[in-house]
């Protein structure tokens, strides 16, 4: 574990090279949990193959997969409860259950582990509590339960409504299963996203105007959200290694992307950030608050967090691997379980910008200082450059990307990355 940067004294306030927020920004709670009944071969997140867990797949019995949850669910607690003492007295304003496949954990501990956060946490009473959910038959019946134990946003990893898609990036669900859980989802929740993706192997135009109409068809006051991802090939993942045939070329993800506009734009889906469309008011409050700079505990296997005080901001990531994790929080010293780095005044400019600019809107130029506890100073030098090139807009009151800067969002990101002396 690094040192936290020297103290804030009153000589070193507005100083340049010290980080000092005025007021902590808002807090949200990330809580991942790592498995899935399949590794997809596209996959670089923190997910791992555990057929085992999931009914009809598994020579447990009921009971020990029940125990096994029950063991994870105790470990995130106990995580939970030794992050308290950093979030003391905050309101958290939204939860995250991701993964891996939170819908393959019983919905009893799911309770068990919501209750542990009421209990432990002060959440807001209009808190957004969104879980991440696999289209399977199995998971689909557990729905009702997830929403009465208190989940009250769904976000749905369909990807495609066509088998030919979903066979071809190794998807575990069939067309019709993605059809029914989203019918369900739409049912019982209150709110629902749809991720989707395009430019996946073999994915013709028709294909994908045919996943969008799938999920058009059915928008309204719950189906508000879409998240749609290009697809593409990560490292270490299974698809680097042995690429897939018939990736889409540039000309065909161009036409992809001008399809995506017309066909959410005329159903009244703004999209507000690179990926994420929303009907007016839906926006997600969570993923939000990252890219507004916002502050966020990540509890779990592999979970990352930002937590601001008084000292400064820093980065946290758990133990990777699962039953590493619930072994450390079981037996060893907290600490194990941890580790932190504290961002220098540096960082700032590249970590803020990275995340601001994803949004179409922009967020308020003020937020720099509230949320980074730098001047503005800082960034004159790197803004002025975009602005000159036309990247980024010369608006006094916000840090937007301008139409150019949109369209080559990575070049005007990296414009404030921190240059060496
Ligand atoms: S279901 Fe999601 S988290 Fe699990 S392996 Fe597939 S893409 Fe990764």
């Amino acid at each position: 574990m690094l040192n936290p940067p020297r103290p804030v004294t009153a000589i070193s306030l507005a100083q340049p090279d010290t980080i000092r927020l005025p007021f902590p920004p808002p807090l949200s709670l990330y809580i991942h949990i790592p498995w899935c009944i399949k590794k997809c071969p596209y996959c670089d997140f923190n997910s791992h193959e555990e057929p085992q867990l999931a009914k009809g797949q598994s020579s447990l019995s009921a009971s020990q997969i029940e125990s096994h949850y029950a063991a994870y669910v105790d470990a995130l607690v106990r995580d939970l409860e030794g992050s308290l003492t950093a979030v003391w007295g905050r309101t958290v304003q939204t939860v995250f259950i991701g993964g891996g496949t939170p819908s393959l954990c019983p919905p009893a501990q799911m309770a068990r582990l919501l209750d542990a956060v009421r209990s432990l946490l002060k959440l807001s009473a209009d808190a957004e509590i969104t879980m991440e959910a696999n289209p399977g038959s199995f998971e689909r019946e557990r729905f009702e339960a997830f929403a009465e134990a208190g989940v009250n946003r769904l976000s749905l990893g369909v990807q495609s409504f066509s088998d030919d898609c979903l066979r071809r990036i190794g998807r575990v669900h069939d067309a019709r299963q993605a059809q029914d859980a989203l019918d369900a989802a739409i049912r019982i929740f209150p709110r629902v996203n749809v991720d989707l993706m395009y430019g996946q192997p073999g994915q013709t135009l028709a294909s994908l105007d045919h996943d969008l109409a799938m999920a058009l068809q059915r928008a309204g006051s719950a189906l508000s959200h879409l998240s749609i991802y290009q697809f593409t090939l990560e490292p270490n993942t299974f698809f680097a290694k042995h690429r897939p045939e018939a990736m889409p070329d540039e000309k065909l993800l161009e036409s992809m992307q001008t399809l995506i506009d017309e066909r959410l734009g005329s159903a009244g889906f703004q999209q507000y950030e690179v990926s994420a469309w929303s009907l007016p008011g839906q926006r997600c409050r969570h993923n939000l608050n990252y890219w507004q700079f916002g502050d966020y505990l990540g509890i779990g296997a592999g979970a990352h967090g930002k937590i601001s005080d008084h000292r400064g901001i820093r980065r946290t990531t758990r133990q990777r691997r699962p039953f590493a994790y619930i072994d450390a929080l079981t037996h060893k010293p907290e600490p194990q379980h941890a580790a932190e780095r504290w961002l220098e005044p540096r960082d700032l400019p590249f970590e803020f910008m990275l995340n601001a600019l994803r949004l179409k809107d922009g967020v308020a130029s003020h937020w720099w200082q509230e949320r980074c506890g730098l001047p503005a100073q800082v960034l004159v030098k790197q803004a002025r450059r975009a602005i000159d090139k036309g990247l980024l807009d010369a608006d006094p009151n916000l840090w937007r990307a301008s139409d150019l800067g949109w369209r080559f969002l990575n070049d005007l990101q990296a414009s404030f990355l921190h240059e060496s002396p």
